[in-house]
């Protein structure tokens, strides 16, 4: 019997280095080479910022030099509340050659969320975004001040501004505690300039240097702790097997403050001294793809439902998008349906699914270059190199034979240091044996790849029959009125639960009803695994991070369709 574990290839030796010292090197051998661009609001090419890789080192390090002046020790934690603008990236890895820990705060945060996350890893500087049409973040920082003793500075910083200059709302900054961008950078000379190199050689790879809070969807948020060894070599290994170089330029419309934008994003850019691009402070699908165009792309990120909104815009023939050749999908299960128009209508040739989670730094499994097409747009990929994954049988920890499902667990250098400050929680999901255990259901083929099959807690169960919502979106998703669906468990007097099929429909299509859909599955689906219900949307609640909040739509049906709690 051949069991369901498998180790990635050994390379030849991780980076043992710090992500300072890494960027150090990097954009010193590739000085003049792009690094960042930055598109105007409208992604024109004309109103971008634009830095070299020698322009980006040196706004890095007068931002290290400032949080050097401003007394920020190592180990400190320094947190930034916004959306994606350049600065985010600046101050990334400002913090990292300092030794500061960066705490990235879900820019969708307001003030309950922001305030517990500040107290619970003793938060001493914020970042913060100027407040736009949907955020007061000012207004919401100011507020964290003056409740939390711990939180001593707010740095604010500028407006976007076609002119390129910087702008600052009224009245800030108003108070000692607080300063802004400008003022912080204007610091640098303060500090000689040796002062980031005598900090960065008291730092070592292990330490933590990343806290981000994973976004469960019970309970409060747990700070992931990531230390420069786990996301540096993580970033790297994406980069590798994307086979990137110098001459990749990534677009990034996914969010920093997840590991999508920082690590897979930045990190695998910088440490292969490719630009990365990025088309505005949050997702818009014509400004991706204007991006792409505008910029000369040659790898295009996104969750699913991201490539599902720029596949779907009324002029999507009209963008020239001949220059990508690659990209990554992840973050939730990716259609088959659109990996395979991804391929042929983006030129996404090389585009590659990636599996992972926060506390894996993200990704703990990828699709190959040169993989069949089956495996790369079927599949999860297999187990990245230098890690090992394994599917067990949650009840007894056994790992199944290849082909069975249960929960997948992943160990090696990506997994966490630990939940910030929460011994018990980091214990209940890093076992003695060092596994993360994922939560996710998947199994493993007998070549090694991973299909995922949903989350332990999505998995519906309809008269004893363990249905994966999966299996059942990737049937409808090939239905011509369906542009997305998602597949929910509600609770069901008889059954226990009934299926829901959420659905979007294509501009113009025709309505579709319950019967319409059995009507479609009949003869081609197990009679159980036939939608009940069917719920037509505009749009699926969703993470910044672009996670589907199943549990929201759970709940709302429930209470539309007056099913009462199970
Ligand atoms: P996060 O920590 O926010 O990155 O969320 C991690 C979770 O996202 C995983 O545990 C999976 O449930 C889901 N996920 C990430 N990537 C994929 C993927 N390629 N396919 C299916 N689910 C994914």
């Amino acid at each position: 019997m051949q069991t369901s574990y498998t180790a990635g290839e050994t390379t030849a030796s991780l980076l043992e280095t710090t992500i300072g010292e890494n960027f150090a090197r990097v954009s010193e051998r590739f000085a003049d080479r792009e690094a960042l661009i930055e598109a105007a609001g409208d992604g024109r090419a004309d109103a971008a910022r634009r830095w070299t890789y020698a322009e980006l080192a040196h706004d890095v390090d007068a931002a290290a030099r400032g949080l050097l002046a401003a007394g920020v020790a190592k180990g400190e934690r320094v947190g930034i509340w916004s959306p994606n603008c350049a600065e985010w990236t600046i101050l990334q890895y400002a913090t990292a050659a300092v030794g500061a820990i960066l705490v990235n705060v879900n820019p969708a945060y307001r003030s309950h969320e922001l305030q517990f996350v500040v107290r619970q890893n003793g938060m001493r500087t914020l970042v913060v975004a100027p407040s736009d049409r949907t955020s007061e973040y000012v207004a919401m920082a100011r507020e964290a001040l003056a409740e939390c003793p711990e939180l001593r500075k707010l740095v604010f910083l500028p407006a976007p501004n076609a002119s390129g200059e910087a702008v600052f709302e009224a009245g800030v900054p108003s108070s000692g505690a607080e300063t802004t961008w400008e003022d912080l950078v204007g610091r640098a000379g303060e500090v000689p300039a040796s002062a980031v190199a005598e900090r960065a050689a008291t730092l070592s790879a292990e330490d933590p240097i990343n806290i981000q809070y994973t976004s469960g969807t019970t309970g409060f948020p747990k700070g992931a702790t990531l230390t420069h060894r786990n996301i540096l070599n993580n970033g790297f290994a994406i980069g590798e097997l994307l086979g990137y170089t110098p001459e990749d330029r990534v677009v990034i419309p996914v969010p920093f403050y997840h590991c999508f934008g920082m690590v897979i994003g930045n990190l695998a850019a910088y440490s292969h001294g490719s630009a990365t691009i990025l088309p505005g402070r949050t997702f818009r699908p014509d400004a991706a793809l204007r991006a792409v165009q505008d910029f000369g792309g040659t790898s295009l990120y996104g969750v699913p439902t991201m490539f599902i909104a720029e596949l779907a815009l009324p002029d999507f023939g009209s963008y020239r998008l001949e220059t990508l050749r690659t990209g990554v999908m992840a973050g939730s299960p990716c259609p088959e349906e659109v990996m395979k128009r991804v391929i042929s209508d983006m030129h996404m040739e090389d585009v590659a699914i990636c599996y992972g989670m926060t506390e894996t730094s993200p990704v703990s499994t990828m699709t190959r270059l040169g993989d069949t097409l089956a495996q790369r747009t079927g599949t999860v990929g297999r187990t990245m190199p230098d890690l090992e994954t394994k599917v067990i049988d949650p009840a007894t920890g056994e790992t199944v034979e290849r082909g069975a499902i249960g929960e997948l667990c992943t160990r090696g250098y990506a997994v966490m240091s630990g939940y910030w400050d929460q011994p018990d929680k980091t214990a209940e999901a890093i076992d003695a044996d060092g596994w993360m255990h994922t939560g996710d259901l998947a199994h493993m083929d007998q070549d090694g790849y991973v299909v995922i099959e949903g989350r332990i807690k999505d998995m519906v169960i309809r008269g004893g029959e363990n249905i994966y919502p999966r299996e059942i979106e990737e049937f409808l998703y090939r239905h011509p009125a369906i542009q997305d669906v998602q597949v929910i468990g509600v609770p069901d007097a008889t059954y226990g639960e009934e299926l829901m099929a959420c659905i979007i429909l294509k501009p113009g299509a025709e309505a579709l009803t319950a019967e319409d859909l059995a009507e479609y599955c009949r003869g081609r689906l197990a009679h159980y695994k036939v939608p009940r219900y069917i719920d037509l949307r505009d749009s699926f609640p969703m993470t910044v991070s672009g996670k589907i909040r199943k549990v929201q739509m759970r709940e709302e049906a429930v209470e539309r369709l007056g099913l009462g709690a199970r």
